[in-house]
């Protein structure tokens, strides 16, 4: 049970790049970071605005000659200093994520960065050499996969109690683009717009987190080939997808399917994870993360607690309150971060084993969401076609 103790040897020197004032998602950054301490928030680039950055920086504590106007002053003024930062945070629009990842990377820093990391196979694998190259961690924020549930389903599938896997089912399908909101509202706006989101909207903004969580759960799994079919139902945001369909076929003969949409009027959210197999199924739902269906063909449903102790011991290891009580999407982040953490620190003593124990969503889940990506524009640009997986 997690409670707050530290878990690395000090805190890390951390700074963000991004995450200002009304951003989306920069406020979950820094509430997993700090919770349990494995962070310490000492300098950023906040902002694509410098001043705005800098005085949103110093409301949060940083002092203000290190609340820097942009990422490579940042990187260059650390270097600098003897308590200079060891990790970074991305959390920019996509199309700046490569160069800020690199130029991290080049400096030597440990990185979290948003996804998807990037736009082509080629510049996620550059990333993966400079990582390896500087020993650096790279984790993305696949912020679902610290649910504790998620670990439960892996232990599961990988002790047979679902019999042998049949099929995978993912979709993460909301409704709040039903309309064209981009028109007033700027986080949406430049998730529409190749320029700033790369070649897709859903597929790479959406269907990558349940992709990465079944990857979590079936770690196994390769793709043989698949099919992708995408749609723009809101006109203005061709050529870019408001909603996707992709059937795939594995190794082994598993099928899989995932619907992806911002168009799903109704839905508040919408992702959810089912692995069929020949004797049961389990699904998981991210609208009621503390819950896990487990449907064993011919008896009563089973709905697998969080924090009970008749889950696996994996399920457990990130408990922080006790069953009954509902954890959520922060505690979810907090569990990836702390993981990043200790990957850091392992990495920094060349610990490798340990890292992979870890089981975070490295550099190789970036890489492979993006291929994903990749594969599945192919496919639908060519007609919705089957392709071989590459
Ligand atoms: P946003 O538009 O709401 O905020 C972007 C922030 O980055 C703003 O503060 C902006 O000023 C700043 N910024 C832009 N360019 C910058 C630069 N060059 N240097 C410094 N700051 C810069 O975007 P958002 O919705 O927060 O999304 C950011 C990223 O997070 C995207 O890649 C998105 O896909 C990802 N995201 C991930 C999740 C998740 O669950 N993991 C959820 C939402 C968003």
């Amino acid at each position: 049970m997690i409670q707050g103790d530290l878990k690395v040897s000090a805190p890390i020197r951390w700074a963000t790049v991004g995450g200002g004032r009304g951003s989306q998602i920069g406020y979950s950054h820094r509430c997993a970071a700090l919770r349990d301490n494995s962070f310490q928030l000492v300098a950023g680039a906040f902002d694509i605005d410098p001043a705005r950055g800098r005085e949103f920086g110093e409301s949060l504590r940083v002092a203000p000659e290190r609340c820097y106007p942009d990422y490579p002053t940042l990187f260059a003024e650390e270097a600098k200093r003897e308590d200079g930062i060891q990790a970074v945070s991305i959390a920019t629009p996509n199309s700046t994520h490569f160069a800020i990842c690199k130029a991290a990377l080049e400096a030597g820093l440990h990185v979290i960065c948003e996804k998807p990391l990037c736009f082509t196979v080629a510049e996620a694998e550059g990333l993966r050499a400079l990582a390896r190259e500087r020993r650096c961690i790279v984790g993305v924020t696949y912020g679902y996969a610290g649910h504790q549930l998620i670990r439960q389903a892996r232990e599961m599938i990988a002790n047979g109690d679902l019999g042998e896997i049949r099929m995978v089912h993912m979709q993460f399908a909301h409704g709040f683009h039903s309309e064209a909101v981009e028109q007033a509202n700027p986080s949406t706006k430049w998730r529409v717009d190749p320029r700033h989101a790369g070649p897709s909207y859903v597929l790479g903004d959406l269907a990558t987190h349940p992709y990465y969580l079944a990857e979590a759960m079936l770690p196994q799994l390769r793709i043989k080939r698949l099919l992708c079919s995408r749609q723009s139902f809101v006109a203005s945001r061709a050529p870019l997808e408001d909603n996707a369909y992709v059937l795939m076929e594995y190794e082994g003969g598993v099928m899989g399917h995932l619907w992806a949409s911002a168009v799903n009027a109704g839905s508040m959210h919408g992702q959810k994870v089912r692995v069929i197999g020949s004797r049961a199924s389990v699904e998981w739902w991210d609208e009621h993360p503390n819950q896990l269906r487990y449907e064993v063909q011919g008896q009563p449903v089973r709905i697998l607690e969080r924090g009970m102790d008749y889950l696996y011991p994996q399920a457990l290891e990130d408990d922080r309150i006790g069953a009954g009580h509902p954890e959520g999407l922060f505690e979810a982040w907090s569990n990836l971060y702390y993981r990043f953490a200790l990957a850091m620190e392992a990495m920094d003593r060349g610990d490798i084993t340990a890292i992979e124990a870890l089981g975070i969503p490295d550099i190789e889940a970036g890489v492979e969401g993006v291929r994903w990506v990749e594969n599945c524009v192919r496919s639908a640009d060519a007609g919705a076609v089957w392709v071989d997986y590459r």
